[in-house]
C-alpha cells in the first residue's frame, strides 16, 4: 500500500524540484478562477514566495513536505540512510523559512505556508486560503439604496 510505483515517485520527485510545479499550479489556476489576481516569485522578497497578492501584501509559500521538513507529516519522512546529513539539511531548510517570514513581516507583510500534502484537499484548501486573503477582486463599493 505505502510503496510508491516507478510513476508515481518519479512525479513527486519532479513536484519537489523548482518552480511551477503541479500542486503550484493547482492553487494558481483554482485562485485565478475565484478572481485572484496574483505575482509569481518575486525574486525583491525574502524567500521569493510562490505566490504573492501585492495589493494586500499578503504572500503565500507553497512548500514541499519534504524539503521543508512538514512536522508531523507522512510524506516528509526522514531518509533511514544519512539521517544526519539530512537532518541538518531540513535544520537549514526549516530555518531559512522562518528568517523570510520573518524578514517579510519586518516589510509589513503576512505569510501563508500552504504544505504539498494539503492540496489534495483542495476544497479544504482554497477555504483555508481565501480565508486568509479576504474576498476576491477590488474593493466592493457600498451602493447606497434609494
Ligand atoms: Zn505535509
Amino acid at each position: 500500500m505505502d510503496t510508491l510505483t516507478k510513476q508515481q515517485r518519479s512525479e513527486r520527485m519532479s513536484r519537489i524540484r523548482g518552480k511551477n510545479t503541479r500542486p503550484e499550479l493547482a492553487v494558481r489556476q483554482a485562485l485565478y478562477a475565484l478572481g485572484y489576481r496574483y505575482q509569481l516569485h518575486r525574486k525583491d522578497l525574502p524567500g521569493k514566495p510562490d505566490i504573492v497578492f501585492p495589493s494586500r501584501k499578503k504572500a503565500l509559500f507553497i512548500h514541499g513536505c519534504f524539503w521543508h521538513a512538514h512536522q508531523g507529516c507522512k510524506v516528509a519522512n526522514m531518509p533511514k540512510s544519512r539521517t544526519e546529513y539530512w537532518q541538518a539539511k531540513f535544520q537549514r531548510n526549516v530555518e531559512r523559512d522562518k528568517l523570510n517570514k520573518r524578514a517579510l513581516r519586518r516589510m509589513g507583510w503576512s505569510t501563508l505556508t500552504v504544505w504539498e500534502c494539503e492540496i489534495k484537499h483542495t476544497d479544504r484548501l482554497l477555504r483555508r486560503v481565501t480565508g486568509y486573503l479576504g474576498t476576491a477582486g477590488t474593493k466592493v463599493k457600498k451602493e447606497r439604496s434609494s
